[in-house]
């Protein structure tokens, strides 16, 4: 029976669905498609995580644990952020364990906006960024980024956009969906802005460990940052661990204890089963993540190499494992683009136009899959494009 009014919030009727979504749904209804389309490894989770798993199950670890997480892993997050990027976080107070990224992500927002306060958002960026500030009350202030800079953003950019509004920066490298990773000395002059400006940045280094060309510099380490960063980190890519649901954050003090509230309010504790497999995954999966890195690093060459032959111009991105090549020359727009060749050629790539601004006239295209499929991929899409 109908009812004679729509119970939907304001919000909940004016978010738009994802448009990586309609292009899944359209492939999962076709046979023999390769898919570039997912921004997921093609690996298993190594076998010793999953293995800690089942061995917590057995020994009884099913009740819930603490808000924040299990100690142990705290602080395991905290000594693996501590050695691998020199940030000095305390176990205690100073990290969350939460589910995904996504859940850190919405968790910081929630905790810094009041209505009507401005977020910088850098795109093209993930999916998710724009709606969740949109959520937690806040504007979205896109930041576009130009392929002629790499897609880095330039600090004038968001002094450009800086309004008495503005409360945080949103900041993700490498980036999803160009790949683009921003160097120490692209950070030290952000930093300068964030400064000036009195923001707090949110910087989204969930690919921080997949980087091919150049050691990793976090946005925490850099001088003085650290008490205006707002860490958001996780499992799911370099330890292949999406499903699980695993993630966390790391900040100020004052600010992660604020986000614990509305933790234990609304999610209590991340998954118990996934935390004891992450305890495994940071005491013990190092070879596993140098292993699978070294294949994403052999796949990037060969397929940024490709699109450059096949004449789609494409930046060489020093990290996570997507590339995002231009469509331009070709007049199509970058959903036709995307619809047509997956019509045709039966290859799935996600437009560049629902990665917000400067997404237009690109595909992104993630390598994460076999060799094999590449090669197969590459020579579909050259086709495609002879034709065109
Ligand atoms: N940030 C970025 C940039 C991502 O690409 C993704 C996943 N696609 C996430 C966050 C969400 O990660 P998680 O699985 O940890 O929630």
């Amino acid at each position: 029976m109908k009812t004679s009014r729509s119970y939907l919030s304001t919000k909940a009727s004016q978010l738009k669905p994802s448009g990586i979504r309609r292009f899944f749904d359209l492939a999962s209804t076709m046979d023999n498609v390769i898919s570039l389309g997912v921004g997921e490894p093609d690996f298993v989770t190594p076998w010793n995580v999953i293995e800690a798993s089942y061995h917590s199950l057995e020994q009884g670890y099913t009740a819930y644990t603490a808000n924040a997480g299990i100690l142990e892993l705290r602080q395991l997050i905290a000594d693996y952020l501590f050695q691998s990027f020199q940030v000095k976080y305390k176990a205690e107070e100073d990290i969350i364990v939460t589910v995904g990224a996504s859940q850190a992500l919405d968790l910081a927002l929630r905790a810094i906006i009041d209505p009507g306060d401005e977020v910088i958002v850098v795109e093209p960026c993930f999916v998710a960024y724009a709606p969740t500030v949109t959520l937690a009350g806040g504007v979205p202030v896109p930041l576009e980024t130009l392929p002629e800079n790499e897609f880095k953003l330039q600090p004038e950019q968001i002094e450009a956009l800086v309004t008495e509004k503005t409360k945080a920066l949103l900041i993700c490298s490498p980036n999803n969906p160009t790949g683009t990773v921003l160097q120490k000395e692209d950070l030290n002059k952000i930093a300068e802005v964030v400064n000036r400006h009195d923001l707090i940045v949110l910087s989204d280094e969930i690919y921080g460990e997949l980087t091919y060309d150049e050691p990793y510099t976090s946005f925490a380490s850099i001088r003085g940052m650290k008490e205006r960063t707002l860490l958001l980190s996780g499992f799911s890519k370099a330890f292949a661990m999406t499903g699980w649901r695993l993630g966390y954050v790391a900040g100020p003090t004052e600010l992660i204890q604020a986000m614990l509230k509305i933790h234990q309010y609304t999610i209590m504790c991340a998954s118990t089963m996934a935390q004891h497999g992450a305890i495994e995954a940071l005491k013990n999966g190092r070879q596993s993540i140098l292993e699978m890195k070294k294949s994403y690093q052999q796949r990037r060459n060969f397929v940024v190499n490709s699109f450059n032959e096949i004449g789609l111009e494409c930046h060489r991105p020093g990290g996570a494992f997507y590339v995002f090549p231009s469509i331009k020359h070709t007049g199509l727009t970058s959903e036709a683009f995307a619809e047509q060749l997956l019509q045709e050629e039966k290859v799935a790539v996600v437009p560049g136009s629902v990665f917000g601004k400067g997404g237009e006239g690109h595909i992104r295209c993630s390598y994460a899959t076999s060799l094999k499929q590449l090669n197969e991929a590459m020579k579909r899409i050259k086709r495609f494009i002879e034709r065109l």
